[in-house]
């Protein structure tokens, strides 16, 4: 495994040898149906709720509210557009302009069957306004759907002043925490909620699990029908190996294992601090309480995409913007930055396997690719 000069983390994690060893064990004595009456059936479906049990325990939840999915697109989906089917006679919802797409589309999905919707941009600093987002709860609210942390700038959101918002208004809140989790505490003590989405390869495990939390109270139509281990709610045989692995990697969480997260904070500064002392004109994106290991950062005159195939020919991966988009970052331009600055930033992301060595190395090829590109482009 590759991971020298990988710094797109929030796009997705390497898998953790542990990780890896409890995936290909689940594979090869789980390859029962966990629905199955069967002893091999059993033996997988046994391996499944320990799972559910292990990543409840992690999040302070109970198994019964734990649901797997197929990633955290699905679980997005599913809580929202679940929720707006159980509860009809609820016509408004209430979001962040700054969330994944995922959560954008079933939103504007709800928003072409006839739901309102009140989006909110968040402060130039990144972070929603929680005032804000309690002024725009109205008498027929279903929800408000915010993330834990923004995955492109890393920017903290004020989730339990939004939950009890919420609260006092007989709200639900569903919370985005797939670029949270691992480099901060999430729980349900931390992270007060009534929905939660995870996905497994943001945190070490392989691709094509997603977690879905949900209080018992919370309402919740089914998505995916069929049948299944998670009969009535999820259709779908679990991919009960990748939910094993998923739960390895919470259980490595717990123990301290995956994230050192002052060290990160560290890496995460000095990687910041070389930049801006050697490529004149560097502005981050994003201010006040961020996530450790994301650095969203602008340098004036050039396209992020260059910048990304540029650095790409040098070996360092790294983003501009989410992972999946070539057009400014929605989440920048939220922030009211112009399509210019959004156009020309980088998101550098770290994890377990990223040392100072490799910060140092990025920053030279930085240093060379954005000369190079200047010198092409005039600035
Ligand atoms: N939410 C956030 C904040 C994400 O960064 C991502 C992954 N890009 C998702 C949801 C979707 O997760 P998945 O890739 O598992 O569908």
């Amino acid at each position: 495994m590759n991971t020298d000069l990988y710094f797109d983390y929030n796009g997705s994690t390497p898998i953790h040898d542990l990780v890896l060893e409890t995936y290909i064990a689940a594979v090869r004595d789980g390859y029962g149906n966990t629905a199955a009456a069967h002893p091999e059936g059993l033996r997988s479906r046994e391996l499944l709720i320990r799972s559910r049990e292990q990543i409840a325990a992690s999040i302070k939840a109970s198994p019964d509210q734990i649901w797997f999915v197929s990633g955290g697109t699905e679980a997005n989906n599913w809580a929202l557009i679940g929720a707006a089917e159980a509860m009809p006679e609820k016509r408004h919802l209430v979001v962040s302009t700054i969330e994944h797409k995922s959560v954008l589309n079933s939103i504007r999905y709800l928003e072409r069957r006839g739901h309102r919707v009140t989006w909110l941009d968040p402060e130039p600093h990144g972070a929603l306004d929680p005032d804000r987002v309690k002024a725009a709860i109205e008498a027929d609210t279903l929800l408000v759907s915010m993330m834990l942390v923004n995955n492109e700038t890393g920017v903290l959101q004020p989730a339990r002043a939004v939950f009890e918002a919420c609260r006092e208004r007989g709200v639900f809140f569903h919370c985005d925490a797939v670029a949270g989790l691992g480099k901060m505490v999430v729980n349900l003590d931390t992270v007060p909620c009534d929905y939660l989405t995870f996905s497994s390869h943001k945190m070490y495990a392989p691709k094509g699990c997603g977690v879905l939390y949900a209080q018992a109270d919370a309402p919740l139509a089914p998505l995916i029908h069929g049948c299944g281990s998670q009969p009535g709610k999820r259709g779908g045989t679990v991919n009960m190996p990748a939910a094993a692995a998923f739960a390895k990697a919470f259980a490595m969480l717990d123990d301290g294992d995956l994230t050192d997260h002052q060290s990160m904070e560290q890496l995460r500064d000095t990687l910041e601090a070389l930049i801006k002392a050697r490529i004149p004109g560097a502005t981050r994106n994003g201010d006040g309480a961020r996530l450790n290991n994301t650095l969203s950062i602008a340098f004036p005159g050039l396209r992020g995409t260059d910048l990304v195939q540029a650095l790409g020919a040098r070996g360092v991966s790294v983003s501009a913007g989410s992972a999946a988009t070539n057009s400014p970052s929605h989440v920048l331009r939220a922030m009211g930055l112009s399509d210019e600055r959004a156009g020309g930033s980088l998101r550098i992301s770290m994890g377990h396997y990223t040392d100072e060595d490799q910060i140092s190395r990025l920053v030279t090829h930085l240093e060379q690719a954005v000369a190079e590109l200047g010198a092409s482009v005039g600035v």
